[in-house]
C-alpha cells in the first residue's frame, strides 16, 4: 500500500530518496503505474518518488543531436518543431503511433523507455539511431549509458535526457501491425540504412513485440549490409524474409498467436526495407 509519496527538486534529492528507499519507484506521467500498477500491482507500491516538478522538459537541438529530456510528454514529442526537421521526423512519426491523445498527453518519453514494454513504440527509433541516456544512478554517480544496454539490463536508475545522434544519408522506416489504432502494437520494426551509390552501407533493425523488450537484430542488419538495392529488393525479401523469421521466437499471448507473430515480423521487415530504399531515392 503507497505509504509515501516525496516530490525531489533536484535530480541529486531524487536520486538520494531513491537511495535511502530502494522499494520506491519513480513515478513521471504515471500512465503505467496509476492505469496499469506496472511494475508492481498498485498494493505493493510503498512509496513513489514524483520526478515530474525536476525541469526535465526540454528538448533541445545541440550540435549534431537531439536532447529529449525525460519529462517531455510523447504528445510534445510529436508536436516538437525539432521532430519535424528530416533528421528527426522518425521520432514524430514514432511518437504518433501511441495510442491515443489523452495518453500521449500523459506518458512521458523517460517513462516509456523505462517501462520497457515489448512492443514501444519509442524505444525501437532509439535504437536504430543509437542514442544515449543521461542517467543518474543512485550511487550518486552519472553517466551515458548506450540506451540498448539500459533496456537490456532492464535498468531502473533515473533518466536525465535522451541525446539522439544527428546521421547523414540515413533513411528510416517504421512498420507496425495492430488490432486497432488504440492498441499496443503486435509487431512492430524501425529500419535504418545508410546508402551510398544504391548500396546499403550499413543497416541497423530493431522490432518490438518479438520477445521480452525490443530488440537489434543482428543476422538481419549483417544481411542486409552491403547488398546493392536498386532494381533487386524484391530478389533480396524472400531471404530477409526468411533471416528474420529464423531469429524471433515471439509468444502467444491475447494479442495473437507465435506463429503469426513470426509471419507478421517477416513481412514487416520487407514492407520497411521498401519504404527505407524509398525514401533514400532508389526505388
Ligand atoms: C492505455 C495505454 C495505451 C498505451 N499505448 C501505447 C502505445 O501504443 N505505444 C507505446 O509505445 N506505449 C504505449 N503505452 C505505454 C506508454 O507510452 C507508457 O506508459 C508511458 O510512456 C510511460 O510514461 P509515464 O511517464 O506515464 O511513466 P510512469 O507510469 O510514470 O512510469 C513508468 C515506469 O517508468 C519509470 N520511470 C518513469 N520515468 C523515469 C525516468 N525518467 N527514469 C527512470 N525511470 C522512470 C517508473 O518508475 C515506472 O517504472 C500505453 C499506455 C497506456 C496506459
Amino acid at each position: 500500500m503507497l505509504q509515501e509519496f516525496l516530490k525531489p527538486r533536484t535530480v541529486a534529492e531524487a536520486v538520494k530518496f531513491h537511495d535511502a528507499n530502494p522499494d520506491y519507484f519513480y513515478i513521471a506521467g504515471g500512465s503505467e503505474i496509476l492505469a496499469r500498477g506496472y511494475p508492481a500491482v498498485p498494493e505493493k507500491i510503498s512509496g513513489l518518488i514524483d520526478i515530474s516538478g525536476l525541469g526535465l522538459n526540454r528538448i533541445v537541438l545541440e550540435e549534431k543531436a537531439l536532447r529529449i529530456d525525460p519529462i517531455v510528454t510523447i504528445q510534445e514529442l510529436a508536436d516538437s518543431p525539432e521532430t519535424g526537421k528530416p533528421h528527426f521526423a522518425i521520432l514524430r512519426e514514432a511518437a504518433l503511433n501511441v495510442s491515443n491523445r489523452n495518453v500521449r498527453n500523459r506518458a512521458t518519453v523517460g517513462g516509456n523507455i523505462a517501462a520497457c514494454k515489448s512492443c514501444s513504440d519509442i524505444i525501437p527509433p532509439l535504437l536504430v539511431m543509437e542514442a544515449e541516456l543521461d542517467v543518474a544512478f543512485t550511487c550518486g554517480k552519472r553517466a551515458l549509458v548506450p540506451i540498448l544496454e539500459y533496456v537490456i539490463r532492464g535498468e531502473k536508475d533515473l533518466i536525465t535526457a535522451i541525446r539522439v545522434p544527428e546521421r547523414e544519408n540515413f533513411f528510416m522506416a517504421i512498420r507496425r501491425y495492430t488490432r486497432t489504432a488504440n492498441d499496443l502494437a503486435l509487431v512492430n520494426v524501425c529500419l535504418g540504412l545508410r546508402l551510398l551509390d544504391g548500396k546499403i552501407k550499413d543497416a541497423r533493425l530493431a522490432m518490438g513485440g518479438v520477445a521480452a523488450t525490443v530488440m537489434r537484430m543482428p543476422e538481419a542488419e549483417q544481411f542486409l549490409t552491403g547488398k546493392e538495392l536498386a532494381g533487386r529488393i524484391s530478389d533480396l525479401a524472400p531471404a530477409l524474409r526468411a533471416c528474420v523469421e529464423k531469429t524471433v521466437h515471439p509468444l502467444d499471448d491475447h494479442r495473437g498467436k507465435a506463429w503469426f507473430k513470426k509471419e507478421l515480423a517477416g513481412g514487416l521487415v520487407v514492407e520497411a526495407l521498401y519504404l527505407a530504399a524509398g525514401k533514400g531515392g532508389i526505388l
